[in-house]
């Protein structure tokens, strides 16, 4: 993987780093954790790679989605129907 990619805003080498991605629709908000992204040292800006931005995006877009329909489908009294879902892996990142 090519690691001297430059930074967009201001042109240093940017760092492949772990980051948390953070995405708010409506009443729901979704944390990404341990995201593999190119992070600036210098001004902080994040780029995450096309492929990895894409799958995480339909991810999320999947889960906001499930997330109102759960709200719709649930008898009023029952709604909200939960307040969040907490979504990792079994085995933890070395
Ligand atoms: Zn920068």
């Amino acid at each position: 993987m090519k690691t001297n990619k430059p930074c967009p805003e201001c042109k240093t080498i940017m760092e492949l780093k772990k980051t948390t991605l953070h995405f708010e629709r409506e009443e729901f908000y979704a944390d990404v954790e341990d995201v593999s992204a190119y992070i600036c040292p210098k001004c902080g800006t994040k780029s995450i790679p096309g492929k990895l931005a894409e799958s995480i995006g339909n991810t999320v877009e999947n889960l906001f989605k499930s997330a109102r329909d759960a709200e719709e489908t649930v008898e009023k009294d029952l709604s909200p129907s939960f307040s969040g879902i907490s979504f990792h892996r079994t085995h933890a990142l070395p």
